[in-house]
This record gives structure tokens, C-alpha cells and sequence, in this order.
């Protein structure tokens, strides 16, 4: 017999979900989801799966008041797909590490997007142990450079365009030589359109500067993010004394 007690309180509650909907759904819809997001060749276990999906099927099931429909889980989760395969990615190189398989790998290289400034290094590194790296690699750049912080100057070592200011690459850590520098940003290319009065000012300098394709001295720099400081070598000093020998007129 029930009490009047819990009846009260089972009156109390009657508008709230049970608290265990969220779990007993999730096991009842999970291979339509995984199916559904396309992510069940991805040779996850049960308990992975639940660790990446769960947060948000419950966060789905819980905006309703009674159980949901598969079908209206389905569509919430196509209406956040985008943002979704992005998380997914972050949270299987969270979860596998450099252990990714094959269909995870690939999983992640076409659908990480900001997630891919964290991963970026390990993503590279385990690139670099397949057979058709460059394929991979190649679309890992397009993703760096849509969602990653792409770089003007770009890397002698792993081609990406990531190299910092401080002359160190955030792909690769790869840290270039003044020469490489010179031309992971085409300095020679850019010092050659130069008016020959710019060039003349160069050479009194030891350092110019490179900010959005152009290059200044100290005194002409102008406010911007990644400014490089270009050490003048000597090379570089002599090919500039050419270039004004021939803009001299004879
Ligand atoms: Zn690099």
C-alpha cells in the first residue's frame, strides 16, 4: 500500500522527467545516433561512445518534458552537426591519443575544426606514420588553415603555414635559421618591388620588419599582430646593394 506521503510526492514530481530517461533512451537509441552522425564504423566501445555522445543526448532529452521521439533526437542532433564533428574529433584524440585507427584518423582530419589548434602537433605526428601522409597532411593543412591560426611565414620542415614570430613552428616545433626565414616569408621577393630610397634606408638598419606582406624599419613599423623581426644577413645585404645598383641610372 502506498502512503499518502509518497503520493504527495509523486504528485510533487509528476511534471519531471525521470532522472534515469536520459540513460535508458540512450541505450535504446544509440545505433541509430551513431548510424545517423555517421560515426559507427569508428570501432568505438560502448563506454566511449557514452563518454563523447552522452553529455549531450542527455542535455537533448532533458529540453523535453515527456520521452522524445528517436526521431525528434535525431533531427537535434543533425541541427548541431557541424559543431558536433568538430567535438567528436577533439574528444577521440582525447580519448585514443595517438592510438587513432585508420577511420578515426580520417574521421578526424575532414571534420576537426577549432579543436584543431590543440591537436595540431599530434595530428601531424601521427600523419607522418602513414603511407599516403601527404593525401593526409594536405587536407590537415586546409583545415589549419580554415579553423587554425595560419601563419604568413611558412614552414621549410612540415610545409604548413605556421610559423610563429618567434621563429618556431607550431606544427612541427621546428625552430628556422634566419636563412630559412628569409624564405618561409619570400623577404628577397618582397625587397625586390622596394622603391630603390627604401632599400638605401634598409641597408643602414640591422633588423627590418615584416607585417602583412611588407616590410618596414623600426621607426616606419606600424601596429599589427604577427610583426617578424628580420635579421639582415649578409647575403641579404648584398643582393639589396644590387638590387640599387641597378635601379642607379649608369
Ligand atoms: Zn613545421
Amino acid at each position: 500500500m502506498v502512503s499518502s506521503a509518497r503520493k504527495d510526492s509523486s504528485k510533487k514530481r509528476k511534471a519531471k522527467q525521470n532522472p534515469l530517461l536520459a540513460e535508458k533512451l540512450f541505450d535504446e537509441y544509440l545505433e541509430e545516433i551513431t548510424n545517423h552522425l555517421g560515426i559507427s564504423q569508428l570501432d568505438l566501445t560502448k563506454d566511449e561512445m557514452k563518454e563523447i555522445l552522452f553529455p549531450i543526448f542527455k542535455e537533448i532529452v532533458e529540453s523535453y518534458q515527456t520521452k522524445p521521439a528517436l526521431s525528434s533526437i535525431l533531427n537535434k542532433f543533425a541541427s548541431r552537426y557541424d559543431q558536433l564533428s568538430d567535438y567528436i574529433s577533439s574528444k577521440l584524440l582525447e580519448i585514443r591519443g595517438s592510438k587513432l585507427n585508420r577511420n578515426q584518423l580520417e574521421y578526424v582530419i575532414y571534420n576537426i575544426k577549432k579543436g584543431v589548434n590543440k591537436y595540431i602537433s599530434d595530428l601531424y605526428r601521427i600523419c607522418l606514420k602513414e603511407s599516403d601522409r601527404e593525401e593526409l597532411l594536405n587536407r590537415l593543412r586546409i583545415a589549419w588553415n580554415s579553423f587554425g591560426q595560419m601563419l604568413p611565414a611558412i614552414c621549410p620542415k612540415c610545409k604548413f603555414n605556421s610559423v610563429a614570430p618567434n621563429y618556431t613552428c607550431l606544427v612541427c616545433n621546428h625552430i628556422l635559421s634566419d636563412k630559412e626565414m628569409e624564405i618561409a616569408l619570400s623577404i628577397r621577393e618582397i625587397v625586390g618591388i622596394q622603391s630603390k630610397e627604401a632599400l638605401t634606408k634598409m641597408l643602414k638598419n640591422e633588423t627590418i620588419y615584416y607585417l602583412n606582406n611588407s616590410l618596414f624599419t623600426f621607426d616606419e613599423l606600424p601596429k599589427g599582430n604577427n610583426v617578424y623581426e628580420i635579421r639582415i644577413s649578409k647575403e641579404l645585404k648584398d643582393y639589396i646593394r644590387k638590387l640599387i645598383s641597378l635601379n642607379s641610372p649608369s
